[in-house]
């Protein structure tokens, strides 16, 4: 059986690792992506340490570590309240911090290696044309030219409120949400000694809550999320200033007091937490942030846009294997195998959303209780909330890659 021509809209985690294991396998895919390089917006960069272990399984997070691209072993913390007394008990969540751009474009330099494979930055994908009742093509536009791409499957992975959805009839569900975030970059390879060796998650109550990370090339990574317009604080340096110096450790302090300027790269992020009721219609599958919208919160996106990748590569390769068709049939079971997981996480997010609305005196109470219980409780509740094993049967190990270009850290 000819294998089907796949179409994958953005290349971001989702639609590149989809992209590697399809090609890979001898399916030929075409992304498109409208930006005209990976060097985009931000996005998450922790993994968790399942994920980091199966890439691990393919050689990729090796690849990563040994282009600089990697940060291994970083834990994610969360504490209360200024003094840094409270710590949130929970089981201890280690994983890696990844450069977006990096793992984005050493996936695009696996799949160039394959002539089947093919890939277009700067191209918009501005809608789905249907035929039938069946998505056959989409709507394009390049350097201010429109045109549309066919294909045989569409695979959906342009991120948060993917517009495409609307387009392939799928009905959304929203969560309600509180506050949004302000997100911060700043280059301390000056004083490379004052990044954070953790990922760290300050909650100081009524929705204020400040996350702070290292990132490849000695970056600090920022974010401030209070209720309220953070577009208007970010215009009004002084009041910035003002709110943001003193919810950060005195080691971070003086750096940011002294780089926070009208140059700091910024980008303020709506958070939204959503889902579509169905992942999928005739023709097109939705995954990734395109399907259900994370919140940053827990660092979870990033996670299960790939997850979610491992799923459809097993799904979709058997039943090409099989020479059964890529229906319905195929992309229910994807979103079935996924579901309870992006249930339980939104689910997770929007009580969090909730609970750091509390004044600080409540999370300080609450935070220690819990402490005191899961002490008692011992293992018990250890496990609750664990990352379920998700393993790709199609990642193709880079071993023997021929001519792998790659690149490097900043
Ligand atoms: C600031 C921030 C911090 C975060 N922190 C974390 C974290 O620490 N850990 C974690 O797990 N998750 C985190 N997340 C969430 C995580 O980044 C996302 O869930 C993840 O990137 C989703 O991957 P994706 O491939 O589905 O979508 P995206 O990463 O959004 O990629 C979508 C791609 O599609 C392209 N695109 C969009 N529209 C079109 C179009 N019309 N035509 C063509 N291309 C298009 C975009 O340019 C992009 O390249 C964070 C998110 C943000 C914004």
């Amino acid at each position: 059986m000819k294998p089907p021509r796949v179409v994958v809209v953005g290349g971001g985690p989702a639609g590149m690792l989809l992209a590697y294991q399809l090609v890979s396998n001898g399916v030929p895919v075409r992304v498109l992506e409208r930006h005209l390089d990976f060097e985009r917006e931000f996005r998450g960069e922790l993994l968790q340490a399942p994920v980091v272990a199966a890439l691990e399984r393919a050689g990729l997070f090796s690849a990563l570590l040994e282009r600089g691209l990697a940060l291994p072993d970083i834990e994610r913390r969360m504490y209360v309240g200024k003094r840094r007394t409270v710590r949130v008990p929970g089981p201890q969540e280690r994983g890696a911090v990844v450069s977006q751009p990096g793992m984005l474009a050493l996936l695009h330099g696996l799949c160039m290696r394959y002539p089947h494979y093919r890939l277009d930055f700067g191209t918009t994908v501005l809608d789905a044309i249907q035929e039938d009742g069946r998505v056959v093509a989409m709507k394009t536009r390049h350097d201010g030219v429109e045109d549309r791409v066919d294909g045989d499957l569409f695979i959906v992975c342009n991120g948060r409120n993917s517009h495409l959805r609307k387009s392939c009839g799928l009905e959304t569900e929203q969560f309600a949400t509180t506050a949004d975030a302000l997100w911060l970059r700043f280059d301390l390879s000056d004083a490379p000694e004052a990044l954070p060796e953790s990922l760290q998650v300050h909650m100081f109550g009524k929705g204020l809550v400040v996350v702070f990370q290292r990132s490849t090339g000695h970056r600090l990574h920022l974010a401030y999320s209070e209720p309220g317009d953070l577009n208007r604080l970010r215009k009004d340096l002084p009041e910035l200033r003002r709110r943001l110096l003193p919810t950060l450790p005195e080691t971070l302090r003086p750096h940011v007091e002294r780089k926070l300027d009208e140059h700091t790269e910024w980008q303020v992020l709506k958070i939204v937490v959503d889902r579509v009721r169905h992942w999928h219609a005739p023709g097109v599958l939705f995954l990734g942030d395109a399907a259900h919208t994370m919140s940053p919160s827990g660092g979870q996106g990033l996670n299960l846009a790939l997850r979610d990748t491992f799923v459809a590569a097993n799904h979709l390769l058997e039943a090409l294997q099989a020479e059964r068709p890529l229906d319905a049939a195929v992309f229910q079971r994807i979103q079935e195998e996924r579901q309870p997981e992006i249930d339980r996480v939104q689910a997770g997010q929007t009580r969090a959303g909730q609970m750091v609305l509390k004044p600080l005196g409540v999370l300080h109470m609450m935070f220690t209780l819990l402490g005191a219980v899961m002490r008692f409780a011992g293992k018990k509740m250890q496990g609750a909330g664990a990352v379920p094993t998700v393993e790709p049967r199609y990642l193709t190990p880079l071993t023997g890659a021929p001519g792998l270009q790659g690149p490097t850290a900043p």
